[in-house]
């Protein structure tokens, strides 16, 4: 069977996209090189720009146990600290609980969901699989932030090695935490940030990103938490207080934050192949939810026969520059920022003497709810 669309990944950008499409009447067929559910390193906390798009998709928040989310607060290694409201605020799930009810979406609304099966090769619209050859019209490239398709693909960004000072590791834990539950919390180290807020169950995600070279040679991640993370006296009690809910934490490498190429003549992108935002930004599942909405309005006038496929890339190009071009750049030079105590010291200060500067930062890295139904 040739497939009117093949998406590659079944995070956020290539569910809500399978969904779509298929309601539009296109036969879709996704994979996903995990089985559902499974863990992912993410903070789980998503801003309210995209819940109606969720509840859209079919995401019953509420039954999902989802925890709103309304206050920030922010502390330095100095033990400087702000807090401020979220404009906007968000909410609180785990990725193991929602990617697993929109797969479930997905096949309802007959996506052909193959877990468990990796795209190994992509050519002329030929998907080799870990579970055989697929043929597909017209194929989305939804695998994330770093793939070996994009080493298949030849994309610029995976040719040559990362710098030092843009090579980064994420790690999360599920913890039993007493912290309130309606509040996101940063806590700033040495180049690096690590976020707790809670999620459904009455558990909390604590996640964080660190510059790789924190990790020194021979150090554990356990090391590197006690003699770098815990020099923030908020995380040095977390560390010694809080239950972990599972033993290992997940732990991801090589992560870059850069805008990438949006498609070419074999694969469109989305989601974080398409262009990775810093996670202080809390703004990155928004920004793959609302590529792929963008992005299956143009594959569906395209299919429908209405565009070019030449339109179709540029389209989306423009769409994807206009949405996030501005707040893309905003969240890199904030991330620079973070990594500067007497910067950071002299924001916190600033925005404690004048509460609306916080407001205005936070305001920056966000967009506005982006589905119509909002
Ligand atoms: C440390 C850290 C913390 C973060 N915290 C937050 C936060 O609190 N809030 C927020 O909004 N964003 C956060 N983000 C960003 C957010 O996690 C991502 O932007 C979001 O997950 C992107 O969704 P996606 O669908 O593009 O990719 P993903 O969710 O990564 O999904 C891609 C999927 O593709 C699959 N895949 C890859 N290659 C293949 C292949 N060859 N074949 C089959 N399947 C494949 C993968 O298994 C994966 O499931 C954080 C990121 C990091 C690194």
């Amino acid at each position: 069977m040739k497939y009117d669309v093949a998406i590659i990944g079944g995070g956020l950008a290539g569910l809500s996209m399978s969904i779509e499409l298929a309601r539009a009447g296109f036969s879709v067929v996704l994979f996903e090189k995990n089985t559902y559910p499974f863990h992912k390193v993410c903070g789980e906390y998503i801003s309210n720009e995209s819940v109606s798009y969720l509840q859209h998709l079919g995401a019953d928040l509420e039954a999902l146990d989802a925890k709103p989310i309304h206050r920030l607060r922010i502390t330095l290694t100095s033990g400087s600290s702000l807090q401020s409201q979220l404009p906007l605020g968000g909410i609180g799930i785990s990725r193991y609980a929602l990617d697993e009810a929109l797969a479930e979406r997905a096949r309802h609304e007959g996506v052909t969901v193959c877990d468990g099966t990796t795209v190994k090769n992509l050519s002329d619209g030929i998907l080799e699989t870990s579970a055989g050859a697929f043929e597909a019209s017209l194929v989305i490239g939804a695998h994330g932030k770093r793939s070996t398709i994009d080493k298949q693909l030849n994309r610029d960004f995976i040719q040559k090695p990362l710098p030092a000072s843009e090579n980064f590791i994420g790690v999360k834990y599920h913890v039993k935490a007493d912290l309130p539950q309606d509040l996101i919390e940063l806590h700033l180290f040495h180049e690096g940030y690590c976020g707790i807020s809670a999620i459904e169950g009455d558990r909390y995600c604590m996640c964080y990103l660190s510059k790789a070279s924190n990790l020194k040679k021979g150090m554990t991640i356990s090391d590197m938490e006690q003699l770098v993370l815990s020099r923030n006296p908020n995380l040095a009690d977390y560390f010694n207080r809080f239950e972990r809910l599972y033993d290992e934490p997940k732990v991801i490498s090589q992560v870059n934050f850069q805008n990438k190429e949006k498609g070419n003549s074999e694969v469109l992108f989305a989601g974080d192949a398409a262009g990775l935002i810093a996670p202080l930004s809390g703004n990155g599942m928004s920004m793959a939810l609302h590529s792929g909405y963008l992005l299956h309005q143009q594959v569906s006038a395209h299919l429908k026969g209405q565009i070019s496929a030449r339109e179709m890339t540029s389209n989306y190009e423009r769409d994807w520059q206009r949405a996030f071009g501005h707040r893309f750049s905003f969240a890199r030079w904030m991330q620079r920022a973070f990594f500067s105590p007497p910067l950071m010291e002299a924001l916190v200060q600033s925005a404690n003497f004048f509460p609306p500067l916080a407001t205005v930062m936070i305001k920056q890295t966000h967009g506005k709810p982006f589905f119509p139904g909002s």
